[in-house]
């Protein structure tokens, strides 16, 4: 069964406040249509739909009651962390309520010993590193708004970041969840210690984008810092130069923590910005950090300069120390916002290639540009072949947008005619559902679809995301062609 989003009507929605309420008290529900409007859109601002209530629970008990009630009124709910999502995951639903986590901000339990740390949700990511690192240790995955984006986020979304090329992204370091299911129920899968049996569950909800209930509790893994740290800037006159570099030091059995590039067009912008130093006048700056046991890491550096000077580098300089190699990264992690300086708007892609294929996408992006006569820079992790484009838009100029949608979408055709993906670390959202078949066959998204009903037969948490078309828990291609032989025994339903 699915939900209808019907209108509701005024006395309606004035006895839902009221149930509000009764769960969370009154400083916990926002109704005043000015304050919603903060919370009609996630970064991604070209959509925009106001909900018709916010909720801000503090604990997980207060999420259960209140999805117990969006369960039994059919009322679709979106649970939102920062709202710094570039895809559009936390947009609202029309007649449909936002559930933000930003009040459950606790970090539970630092566990050096073991080295776990348990959090709430609504924690941001930066202040998990800032709690061990007097310890020595760190929380890797660090998407570059981790001074403001969440964990429950990060979780949604599998963040990725700019360390993620040697140790992975937020999946490789979530160890267990607690979330409460579509219907209120609260559930815990993995936990503390490694290799829980069974299904992967914990797995399963990384990257789920919000689909099949909302995370409450967090168990994370954090790592030693390394020994040793050096931070290679060097500049290319040609982008593709930058590329191969990438590709090379990769080849030589060099893995760096990082390797990020930025185009001519993100250095000057950052530079005007907040100037970190990078030369204004370079094609391309490639940033790459090799860390690890000091031993390694002397080893690696002579590699990884030989490759860079082998790739026509006209400038490569390492970080004296952690002052200046904070302000390379700086430059990088406030790319952005500086472009955001110096356009009126500005929509970030996010496509996945091989690495290989860096320079010849990168050309196939310049000439997309003239194209549609639309300005894109070009920012990106390149060790993991992770393009972000950023297409310059004017949304006062009627029709602007459209085009911009139009260009971000033939870049993502392009990356999977490359071999690549349509998201890398963003999600998909509400923004890229309609790109979503470019990879999956009718068959798979049905399979996609038995998974999210297993856990949300109503359909409810977060709907209208993910899924290219609007999918049910009944439509006929959704379900197995057979009855289950659980079904048969009357031990299991569909719905
Ligand atoms: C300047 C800038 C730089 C960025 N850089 C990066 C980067 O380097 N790497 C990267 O991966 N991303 C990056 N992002 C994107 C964004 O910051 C990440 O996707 C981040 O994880 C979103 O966190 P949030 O708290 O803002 O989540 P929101 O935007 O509020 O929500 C994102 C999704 O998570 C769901 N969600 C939120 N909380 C929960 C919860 N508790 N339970 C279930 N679902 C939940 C929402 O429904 C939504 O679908 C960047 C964004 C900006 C604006």
């Amino acid at each position: 069964m699915t939900a209808e989003h019907k209108t509701k009507s005024t006395s309606w929605k004035r006895g839902f406040e009221e149930k509000l309420i009764r769960i969370l008290g009154e400083e916990s529900v926002i109704s005043s249509q000015d304050e919603l409007l903060a919370y009609d859109c996630d970064a991604l601002t070209g959509h925009r739909i106001k909900p018709i209530f916010v909720v801000l629970p503090t604990t997980a008990e207060q999420v259960s009651e209140v999805i117990k009630l969006c369960y039994k009124e059919e009322i679709p709910f979106v649970p939102r962390g920062a709202g710094t999502g570039l895809s559009g995951g936390a947009l609202p639903t029309e007649e449909g309520i936002v559930i933000s986590l930003s009040k459950m901000n606790k970090i539970l339990d630092v566990d050096i010993p073991n080295q776990r740390v348990v959090v709430e949700p609504g924690v941001v990511n930066l202040w998990v590193t800032n709690a061990v690192s007097p310890y020595g240790y760190y929380f890797a995955p660090d998407p570059s708004s981790q001074i403001v984006c969440t964990i429950g986020g990060n979780v949604a979304e599998n963040s990725g970041g700019v360390h993620c090329l040697k140790y992975g992204v937020t999946t490789n370091h979530v160890l267990g969840l607690q979330m409460v299911l579509a219907d209120g129920e609260i559930i815990e899968v993995g936990g503390k210690t490694l290799d829980h049996p069974g299904y992967d569950l914990t797995g399963l909800i990384v990257g789920s984008e919000g689909l099949l209930g909302i995370v409450t509790k967090v168990t994370l893994k954090i790592i030693k810092k390394p020994e040793a740290v050096k931070t290679f800037s060097a500049s290319f006159d040609h982008i593709e130069d930058a590329g191969a570099s990438v590709s090379g030091i990769t080849a030589r059995g060099v893995i760096p923590a990082g390797m990020e590039i930025m185009d001519s067009f993100c250095i000057k912008s950052v530079e005007e910005a907040i100037g970190v130093g990078y030369p204004k006048d370079a094609g391309a700056i490639l940033l790459v950090e090799l860390d690890g046991p000091a031993a390694e890491v002397e080893a690696q550096m002579p590699i990884v300069e030989e490759v860079l000077k082998e790739n026509n580098a006209i400038q490569i300089q390492v970080a004296k120390d952690a002052k200046e190699r904070d302000l390379f990264w700086k430059g990088r992690k406030s790319a952005f916002p500086a472009i955001g300086r110096i356009a009126s708007d500005y929509y970030v892609q996010d496509g996945v290639i091989p690495r290989s294929k860096l320079a010849e996408v990168l050309a196939e992006i310049g000439e997309l540009s003239k194209k549609y006569g639309l300005r894109v820079a070009n920012v990106f992790h390149a060790g993991d072949g992770n393009l972000h484009p950023l297409v310059l838009y004017d949304s006062s100029k009627e029709g602007d947008f459209d085009k911009t949608l139009e260009l971000a979408g033939e870049i993502l055709r392009v990356c999977v005619d490359m071999g690549g993906s349509i998201t890398g670390e963003h999600g998909v959202g509400h923004d890229k559902k309609r790109f979503l078949s470019l990879m999956f066959e009718e068959n798979d998204l049905n399979a996609m679809n038995l998974i999210r009903c297993a856990f949300d037969n109503k359909g409810l948490c977060n709907p209208g995301k993910l899924f290219p078309t609007p999918r049910t828990c009944v439509e006929s291609g959704t379900k197995p062609y057979k009855e289950h032989p659980v079904q048969k025994a009357g031990m299991g339903e569909m719905y």
